[in-house]
């Protein structure tokens, strides 16, 4: 049975279970986080100051350098490239309003697939390091995306992997969860989706995309899909990483900044592996939630109770992986009553983000020697409330995750 089967036997279950006069009960009674008693400080995140969540909007954009003209020694070529990807790592950049018409007096852009008319021949006749810098935003999961991003560290001096997708793999990469890989999801999008089965069922042989197909003018062909989605630096070497599901206009502005400062006044750039836009410490310390660190027997979502507005999200039983992720978004999602779901990856101490979260969250339980309150059926019963432990602790993070994909065990061996 393949991985869609089984998450469909799944839902099927769940809602046919939902039916029952148990769920009815609850469904009447939306369920409510139960923390329990403060648990000991040690288990918990560092508690944030006891302010209030909401904050006064400042736009970074009133900080961003305003280019005065052409540079010293003309304008530079600049590159951006979109992979794997849904695009608002694009759209992130007009966040920078105005000011970004202004970059094109800096640079002159090359390639920007989503605004300008560059084609890949126009990087391909350009000389090794002649683009300055190139912003490459998605993940690495076609054979398209391996040779653009291998063609753009060519030509560039630096090249900044701008997003999440990019720096972790991002949502692409919970594709690597499927155990049969591209095959399997291809059987699933063309011909399991309900409107593509109602389609197919109307042809007399299934209509698949062809990776090649001869026209008059020619060959057309499409990119391969790999089994497994990387994120940039596992394929090529990489300058500095923008984080963010997008990146905020604060880290733009930054990365305008440093490269705007390097060509006009030839300050320094930084040091080769800088992450633009984070901080020292966890979300948590950036986070005006109030950190009581209570014992939790329930996991709830937002949409279940009424959300205290000043008090820890997973006090009140919320999943929250402030945690285990960098600060540097200013708890953007956590200020809106909504947890954090690791958009900015993981500190530079953790080396697995999905391992680093459950392990938080598992020390909020009540199992202490001296107090326990919960035994291991317990255990069980809360953590199985969590509908998609993978996809929510890797959200994000797959490609970097130990764990890498899931596979198919074949027999006498893999
Ligand atoms: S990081 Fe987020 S906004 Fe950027 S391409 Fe990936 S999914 Fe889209
Ligand atoms: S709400 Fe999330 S980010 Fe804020 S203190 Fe609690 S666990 Fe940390
Ligand atoms: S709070 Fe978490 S999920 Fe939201 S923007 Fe910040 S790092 Fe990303």
């Amino acid at each position: 049975m393949g991985f869609f089967d089984r998450l469909f036997a799944k839902k099927k279950k769940e809602e046919e279970c939902c039916e029952c006069a148990d769920h009815k009960e609850e469904k009447k009674a939306p369920a409510k986080a139960a923390p329990v008693k403060a648990a000991p400080a040690a288990a918990a995140p560092v508690a944030a100051a006891a302010v209030s969540a909401k904050k006064e909007y400042v736009n970074p954009m009133d900080a961003f350098p305003l280019l005065p003209g052409a540079p010293p020694g003309g304008k530079i070529k600049m590159a951006i490239y979109w992979a794997a990807g849904c695009g608002g790592c694009d759209v992130s950049m007009l966040d920078t309003d105005e000011r970004i018409l202004t970059v094109g007096d800096m640079a002159d852009i090359v390639m920007w697939p989503i605004a300008t008319d560059g084609k890949e021949h126009d990087v391909a006749i350009l000389g090794d390091k002649e683009i300055t810098v190139s912003i490459i935003n998605g993940a690495v999961r076609n054979t398209e995306n391996e040779h653009m991003v291998k063609l753009l560290r060519q030509k560039s001096l630096l090249v900044v992997s701008y997003g999440t997708c990019a720096c972790f793999g991002g949502s692409p990469a919970l594709a690597n969860l499927v155990p049969g890989g591209k095959d399997e999801i291809l059987d699933y999008v063309y011909k399991q989706v309900p409107s593509m089965k109602a389609f197919q069922d109307m042809q007399s042989a299934p209509v698949l995309p062809q990776t090649s197909v001869m026209t008059e003018d020619g060959e057309v062909t499409l990119p391969l899909l790999y089994d497994t989605v990387k994120s940039l630096d596992q394929v090529i070497d990489i300058d500095y990483s923008i984080p963010g599901c997008p990146p905020t206009q604060e880290s733009i502005r930054q990365l305008v900044a440093a490269v705007a400062d390097f060509v006009y006044n030839g300050v320094a750039l930084p040091p080769k592996g800088t992450m633009i836009g984070v901080s020292s410490k966890t979300l948590c310390e950036e986070c005006p939630r109030k950190k009581e660190s209570r014992r939790i027997t329930k996991i709830v979502e937002p949409h279940e109770i009424d959300v205290d507005p000043e008090l820890c999200l997973m006090d009140q039983g919320i999943l929250c992986l402030g945690p285990a992720t960098i600060g540097g978004c200013d708890a953007k999602c956590t200020r809106a009553a909504q947890p954090c779901r690791g958009c900015y990856g993981p500190t530079s101490i953790v080396s697995e983000m999905g391992a680093s979260v459950f392990t938080a969250v598992a020390s909020l339980f009540p199992v202490l020697d001296k107090d326990p309150i919960c035994g291991e059926d317990d255990i069980i019963e809360i953590m199985s409330s969590v509908k998609d432990p993978l996809g929510y602790f890797y959200a994000f993070t797959m490609s970097k995750a130990l764990i890498r994909r899931s596979v198919v065990e074949k027999k006498g061996g893999q």
